[in-house]
């Protein structure tokens, strides 16, 4: 067992670009997220240790139907998506806990190609653990952890000349403005070659009550996740 994960362990790297100047613009953020009407803070800024952890009880709230809804699909239909496209490479962005990531890893590593999994994410806890999970789950796979900010760091994944899915899963491209969106999808679009394909999951317009209801959970996790972007 122990030379087991020793062996895996060469499968992994981790690569953090968040302590360089990450003070500084989490300061200037605020300054004029707090200055604006309505005033706003930028959506990444939940995911610290605590709030992945959070965020993880949101997904499992009765009223919280996204998680359960995006998961069915990917159940349904992850491995045609897989058949389709032959990925030897998932780029996920934003990827959390990677729980969902299994019904793409599945196919990938069964009868696919499967080489290297990259994870982007804000969150250092949840690459860590997503990254040691994943490289002890799945033989063949290496994993190449980015801790960075999907909006900045793009460049910075390494092209291995591999076939590529890049999946940006969970509503999170709702977190960025129409501005945002399009200069981020702008370099998405520089990450990808012609055989290389983008998996985009988003919501579709709902009612109201059911939305306010989701994001308004009765045990109140969601409203404990929103104040711990004060800490
Ligand atoms: N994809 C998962 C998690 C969604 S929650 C799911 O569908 O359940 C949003 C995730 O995106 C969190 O893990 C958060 O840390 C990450 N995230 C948010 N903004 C980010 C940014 N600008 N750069 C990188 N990761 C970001």
């Amino acid at each position: 067992m122990t030379s087991r994960t020793s062996e895996r362990s060469e499968e992994v790297r981790i690569d953090v670009y968040l302590r360089d100047g990450t003070l500084a613009r989490l300061a200037e953020d605020v300054r004029e997220g707090l200055q604006a009407t309505p005033k706003a803070l930028p959506p990444k800024y939940f995911y610290d240790a605590r709030g992945s952890e959070l965020f993880e009880q949101i997904t499992q709230q009765p009223e919280y139907y996204p998680t359960r809804a995006e998961q069915s699909i990917l159940d349904e239909v992850g491995a045609e998506i897989v058949d389709r496209v032959q990925p030897e490479e998932l780029v996920e962005l934003g990827p959390g806990s990677a729980r969902k990531t299994h019904a793409l890893l599945d196919p990938m590593c069964g009868d696919g190609n499967a080489r290297r999994y990259v994870p982007v994410d804000v969150s250092e806890s949840a690459v860590l653990e997503s990254a040691s999970r994943l490289v002890e789950e799945y033989d063949a796979l290496s994993v190449h952890g980015i801790v960075g900010d999907f909006e900045h760091d793009l460049g910075r994944i390494p092209r291995n000349g591999e076939r590529r899915l890049i999946a940006f899963l969970g509503g999170t491209i709702g977190n960025l403005d129409a501005a945002e969106r399009q200069t981020m999808l702008r370099k998405v679009r520089g990450q990808l070659g012609r055989e290389d394909r983008l998996l985009v999951g988003t919501d579709l317009v709902k009612d109201r009550n059911r939305l306010e209801a989701a994001y308004n959970d009765s045990a109140g996790v969601t409203a404990e996740f929103n104040r711990n972007v004060l800490t």
